[in-house]
């Protein structure tokens, strides 16, 4: 079989994308708030069901920013079962990262576990919608108005997710994205943050322009975090064929599903009745015991047959020699994250990878153990 990896970024083609070049040709406009940047942040607002959307460069540098705007201080309750820019944002503003446990099933932060790790200094959550699947944003919403602390979601995962017909994007404070080349809405590199009052708009957009308001005024210290004109024309095409990507990963995630559930020691992610998925990622989870053979030895037999898929999230991050000396990243503290990342495989799904191949990888894992 040909070299599968865990995704591959979606193109359109080529012919739609020359007329975009000429306009950016055209206006000599490469950045600062270009038409195209104007125009995706007022569709993605639109599409998204916010108030705003603020464009960036990327969504490591919209999580720097949300957390700077927003002036938290002191302790941030986050995960450890995300990817590393989650925390390490916290540690580029200076901020204490205090790790809760995830629920057992979805590997999303526990509103129990959180509370629990509430001090005097905590001034904000800092969840994940892990793989795309929403985090029980009632409860999360509920330990943040008893103890007043802010929301600030890390949606890398989660554009286009729906709950009970709402935006995933209208929970929090403020919700964060990443358009990466591997996520599932891709501007090259690129990200978002998406914010619910014109003040909370503009502060962003200055912080992400080096604090500049006007020709001469600077007003705090800004960054440089700004989306780029070809970025953006990038943005504006996919998203004429996102509900079409959306349609194609749900008949593989449908595939794969229907496959191993009789497989023993193979669970999968059930999907949510009231929650409309976005399938961003295909994590399975392998129960040594059950299957008959190791996480390892399983990602190790897939990637013999060419099938490279991905340990997300593993390590988790408390794991790590900058994040493992917190008291708050001891095991004992985090069993169901612990565990997660001890079982889980992500694999391949994107748009033109094909029920043909989602069979032969199935194939694979049921004879494998
Ligand atoms: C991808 C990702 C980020 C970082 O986004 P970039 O655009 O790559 O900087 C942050 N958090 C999570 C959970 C991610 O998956």
């Amino acid at each position: 079989m040909k070299k599968i990896l865990v995704t591959q970024p979606f193109l359109p083609p080529l012919d739609e994308v020359q007329p975009y070049l000429e306009q950016i040709w055209k206006n000599k406009w490469l950045t600062n708030k270009g038409p195209f940047h104007q125009e995706l942040e007022q569709k993605l607002a639109e599409y998204l069901g916010v108030k705003h959307v603020a464009l960036f460069s990327n969504g490591t540098l919209a999580l720097l920013i949300a957390l700077k705007a927003l002036g938290i201080k002191g302790e941030v309750i986050t995960t450890p079962y995300t990817f590393v820019a989650t925390a390490h944002a916290l540690l580029w503003n200076n901020l204490k990262p205090v790790f809760a446990d995830v629920d057992p099933v979805y590997g999303n932060l526990d509103p129990n576990s959180v509370e629990k790790a509430i001090t005097k200094k905590t001034e904000a959550i800092l969840p994940v919608h892990v793989y795309g699947n929403p985090c029980d944003v009632n409860g999360l919403q509920e330990v943040a108005d008893k103890y007043s602390l802010k929301i600030i979601y890390d949606a890398a995962h989660a554009f286009g997710v729906k709950v009970n017909e709402n935006s995933i994007m209208q929970y929090g404070d403020l919700s964060v994205m990443s358009f990466h080349a591997t996520k599932l809405f891709n501007t090259f590199e690129g990200g978002a943050i998406a914010c619910h009052t014109d003040e909370m708009k503009n502060k962003i957009d200055h912080l992400k322009n080096f604090g500049f308001d006007g020709e001469t005024t600077i007003i705090g210290t800004g960054i440089n975090a700004k989306m780029n004109e070809f970025s953006a024309a990038m943005g504006l095409i996919q998203l004429k064929h996102f509900e079409d990507i959306l349609e194609e990963r749900t008949v593989l995630a449908n595939t794969y599903r229907s496959l191993l559930k009789d497989v023993k020691g193979i669970r999968c992610l059930d999907s949510i009745d009231e929650v409309k998925h976005n399938y961003a990622y295909f994590p399975i989870f392998v129960n040594e015991q059950q299957y008959g053979m190791s996480r390892d030895a399983l990602y190790e037999k897939l990637k013999e047959q060419n099938i490279f898929g991905r340990r997300y999230f593993y390590p988790l991050i408390s794991w790590l020699a900058t994040y493992n000396h917190l008291n708050s990243a001891k095991a004992e503290n985090l069993p169901n994250s612990e565990n997660l990342a001890e079982q889980v495989i992500c694999l391949p799904i994107y748009p033109g990878l094909g029920t043909k191949v989602v069979e032969e990888i199935f194939s694979i894992i049921e004879s494998a153990s």
